[in-house]
């Protein structure tokens, strides 16, 4: 039997190889691959959190940006999954010797990995790599592209708080132009069928965002008012080059959420922020730390469960108990 054949079959209802993002994936993949992180946060509650499903198997992490919670919890969810996990950092690899992505790609694919989760600093690099390996690729995030498992895990996060996903009203502030999440967010959120709005700057914020079917607000109190959720997006300065603010001060002033903006929205409204965090400038303590109302934490209990559920899913070592709600 060909190698492709023993570890990449489709499974039933999933339609692809690889999670290079959300763009193109059906609201039944989306919902099978909530339904499947479900069974997993289970799991994660457990004493006992390990299983075998994905025994024999071997996972690869390979970054080359930096990462805290991406990467740990594609080691965790490999690991509590049973496969054999290894990362890849490229600060001790031979890609600081010079050697190109697609020949580090292939050196990897050689050593027969059966799922390789891929974090690169360009939109696109996670795409052209996967077409050089035999086993199935997951985006952990490609330049200010895709997130597809950061914007699973918000979902999830949102679904198990509000119980559903639908006629939502979700706001992303801040940053858009560097921010994958946002992306991987929006073809999500519009998928199953919630309204985005989105606020930022005009500086941050491209003309093109109006064609991916959102309201696009500049000023924060009006953007606010009534939204379910309230998801703030870092200040990536480490992608800017040239001047996008007048200072941070001021960013925090008209853009920065704290309990006076927050009020704005809906009364039982959610904080939701991928992390990093720079507290003080897109958010404010007192609202990050909010154990009624901000889910950040959640969020990454959550981002573990998710990441199970796209290995189960990819290598088609599914479980039971994932019937679609
Ligand atoms: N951790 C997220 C990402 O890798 C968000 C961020 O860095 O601001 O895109």
């Amino acid at each position: 039997m060909s190698r492709r054949l023993m570890t990449s079959p489709l499974p039933g209802r999933f339609g692809h190889k690889h999670l290079l993002g959300i763009e193109g994936l059906s609201p039944d993949e989306i919902t099978l691959l909530l339904n499947t992180a479900d069974a997993c946060v289970e799991q994660n509650r457990r004493v006992d959190k390990k299983q075998s499903h994905l025994r024999g198997l071997t996972q690869i992490n390979l970054f080359f940006e930096d990462s805290t919670r991406t990467r740990t919890s594609f080691e965790l969810a490999g690991k509590r999954l049973g496969a054999d996990v290894i990362n890849m950092s490229v600060q001790h690899s031979s890609i600081k010797k010079g050697e190109t992505l697609l020949d580090t790609a292939m050196t990897l694919n050689a050593m027969s990995p059966d799922v390789l989760v891929v974090r690169h600093p360009n939109s696109g690099a996670v795409q052209l790599l996967a077409q050089k390996v035999t086993g199935a690729v997951i985006n952990a995030g490609d330049g200010s592209h895709e997130h597809p498992t950061q914007a699973l895990l918000d979902a999830l996060t949102i679904r198990r708080r509000k119980g559903r996903l639908q006629g939502l009203l979700v706001a992303i502030c801040g940053d858009f132009l560097h921010s994958r999440v946002a992306r991987s967010n929006i073809y999500l959120l519009n998928a199953m069928g919630a309204r985005v709005r989105l606020i930022a700057p005009p500086t941050l914020l491209p003309r093109e965002a109006e064609r991916l079917g959102v309201e696009v607000f500049h000023d924060m109190r009006r953007g606010l008012a009534g939204c379910d959720i309230v998801m703030m997006l870092r200040l990536q300065q480490e992608r800017m080059q040239g001047a996008f603010l007048p200072s941070t001060r001021e960013y925090f002033h008209f853009y920065g959420l704290d309990a006076e903006k927050l009020a704005l929205a809906h009364p039982e409204a959610f904080i939701m922020h991928p992390g990093p965090m720079n507290r003080g400038v897109e958010i404010d303590s007192e609202v990050a730390d909010d154990i009624h109302r901000s889910l950040i934490a959640e969020q990454v209990e959550m981002g573990v469960a998710v990441r199970m559920a796209c290995l189960e899913i990819l290598t088609g070592r599914l479980r039971n108990d994932t019937g679609a709600r």
